[in-house]
């Protein structure tokens, strides 16, 4: 058993609740509907309830929520599933879903109407509203609210047996119109809804809603702590009159916690599949995206993800996090296990005038600088090389550590070099510069006493290999990008990706297996694509830089 955490208030409730005998063994569950793929705030989600029933020694369940089958499909009950264990967590026993409980849930349907708390009301949804009153004044009672439990029993029979048309009629509780809390104003219990399901095919008509699903499924799983999030709290009056209501065997508890909303990203399913719809991002797992998929396919590690989730703690508010936690958590991650490779992004040549044409050194590099268990790389040194354009200047102040014309460069893992001439184009560009080495000076500096300001990363043009790059930024410019009725769609980041088609790698690099990470010397971290990258043709992705780039600009604030 691992510690409880001060900064989660669900564990001092679970350890209350153990201490007192109230529950003996803590049974959670992750409750998702396969409406689209799984993101950040899911993550938290998961990370909450795996990671509860982790520490007091109990049992998670996994449970697809799959009520409303028209916006479902197996593609996202695959992905979940995916992303779960991609995270490292294992549910207990096989994944559940709320349709195999629907016969359960018809007849506990059908015995509050045999106890006369429920009914088939036949109002249409517009009369329904009006007679639900508002926040402010109480609702009125249906004029189908006294319907005899035999006239009721018989109509929901009909309606189970698909007489009725969509929207004609539902089975609402009956609870209390004049509730100050609206969801005790006789909510729905089922609707009729005449489409197939992706788990009980044409069997069902009508569907029950979630209020009525949710906490008989915690409880026929024997759920002890059903946490969710805070919007949730005004219906855990209603949870708990089902629970009371219906002859069920155990007694589950709903609690509520803030949600995630890291700060430049959306959280809304609806949103994220609109960017996937319009075609704004190149899908669900597109590397931009907060999805757990994208996330992956971006180069963030299971681990970074579960330890912003822990890092960020477990509170009852809702505020927005800020997303530079989530990068910190992934750069500490990788700055500690990613091995260093080198990478040109735009190549600029250096002809070393004074090494032989044909001359190769395998130079070794340590793959990580204090991991030396991480063992050591060849690196071959060549008479031509590329070194970043941005990393050279004819010219430049001191504060400029790089290669300037006349003066010293150190190569990262190679030689001192001078840079001793330059060949332009007819627009003055520079198209190659001439450099010499200095000899001895592999791991050492100059004996002349000369030192060079800085060190570049380099390549070997004629044995390096070509790569693409993919430089991901955030998705949004925008700190908030739909706060109340902000238009996310106007707050795309234009520079949200840029694809470098020429750059230049080590040549190992190429060997990379998908889904490897690494710190690009100077450059940050990038991760071979999970489906595109190949020997023949090797993509990177940019995860993250190797610093907070928008905090020192500033960013873009409310
Ligand atoms: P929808 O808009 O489709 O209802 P949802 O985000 O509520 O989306 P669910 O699939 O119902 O998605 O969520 C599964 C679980 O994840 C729920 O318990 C929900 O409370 C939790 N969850 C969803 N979004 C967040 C978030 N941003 N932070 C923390 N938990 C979340
Ligand atoms: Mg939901």
């Amino acid at each position: 058993m691992e510690t409880p955490n001060a900064s989660n208030f669900l564990e001092t409730i679970i350890a209350e609740d153990l201490a007192a005998g109230r529950v003996q063994t803590v049974v959670t569950r992750f409750p998702p509907e396969p409406n689209g793929y799984l993101h950040i705030g899911h993550a938290k989600s998961i990370s909450v309830n795996f990671g509860l029933a982790e520490t007091f020694g109990g049992r998670c369940n996994l449970r697809f929520d799959d009520t409303n089958p028209e916006k479902e499909s197996q593609e996202y009950i695959d992905s979940i599933q995916e992303d779960v264990r991609w995270l490292g967590y294992n549910w207990d026993g096989e994944v559940r879903f709320a349709s195999s409980y629907f016969q359960q849930l018809y007849d506990w349907a059908v015995y509050l109407v045999e106890q006369g708390h429920a009914y088939v009301c036949d109002l249409n949804a517009e009369q329904a509203r009006e007679y639900r009153g508002t926040l402010t004044e109480p609702g009125r009672n249906s004029p189908f609210r006294d319907r005899s439990v035999q006239e009721n029993l018989d109509l929901l029979a009909r309606m189970k047996a698909g007489e009725f048309a969509e929207g004609a009629k539902v089975l609402r509780a009956k609870i209390d119109m004049a509730s100050p809390n609206m969801n005790l104003r006789d909510p729905i219990l089922y609707r009729i809804r005449k489409v197939p399901h992706h788990q009980t095919g044409d069997s069902w008509v009508i569907y029950p809603t979630y209020d009525f699903a949710h906490g008989q499924e915690d409880a026929i799983e024997g759920i002890t702590h059903s946490v969710c999030t805070l919007e949730f709290e005004d219906h855990r009056p209603l949870y708990d009159w089902f629970i009371e209501h219906l002859p069920v065997t155990a007694r589950p508890r709903q609690y509520e916690f803030g949600r995630l909303n890291p700060s430049y990203t959306i959280t809304s399913k609806r949103k994220l599949k609109q960017l996937v719809d319009d075609g704004v991002v190149a899908g669900w797992d597109d590397p931009r995206m907060p999805t757990i998929a994208g996330m992956r396919r971006r180069g963030f590690t299971p681990a970074a993800i579960r330890r912003f989730c822990k890092m960020i703690g477990t509170t009852r508010s809702d505020g927005v996090v800020d997303v530079a936690m989530l990068e910190f958590a992934i750069r500490e991650d990788l700055n500690e296990n990613a091995p260093r490779a080198m990478c040109v992004l735009d190549p600029l040549k250096v002809v070393l005038t004074d090494y032989p044409q044909d001359k190769v050194e395998e130079l070794l590099a340590a793959r990580h600088p204090s991991r030396t268990e991480l063992g050591e790389r060849i690196v071959p040194f060549t008479r031509e090389l590329y070194i970043d354009a941005d990393d050279f200047r004819e010219e430049a102040n001191k504060k400029y550590k790089r290669l300037v014309l006349g003066k010293r460069v150190r190569l990262r893992n190679a030689y001192v070099i001078e840079a001793v001439d330059v060949v332009k184009d007819a627009a003055g560009k520079v198209l190659e510069v001439h450099a010499r080495t200095i000899p001895d000076t592999l791991g050492t500096d100059p004996a002349d006493g000369i030192k060079p300001k800085g060190v570049i990363q380099w390549v070997s043009a004629s044995l390096g290999k070509r790569a693409t790059v993919r430089l991901y930024d955030r998705l949004f410019n925008h700190e908030s990008p739909d706060k109340g009725d902000r238009d996310f769609m106007a707050h795309i980041n234009p520079d949200s990706l840029r694809v470098v088609e020429q750059a230049w790698v080590e040549p190992a690099l190429v060997r990379a297996l998908p889904e490897q990470g690494f710190q690009f010397e100077r450059e940050g971290y990038f991760v071979a694509d999970r489906y595109d990258h190949s020997e023949q043709a090797p993509v990177f992705n940019r995860t993250i830089g190797l610093r907070d780039s928008w905090a020192e600009q500033g960013g873009a604030g409310e």
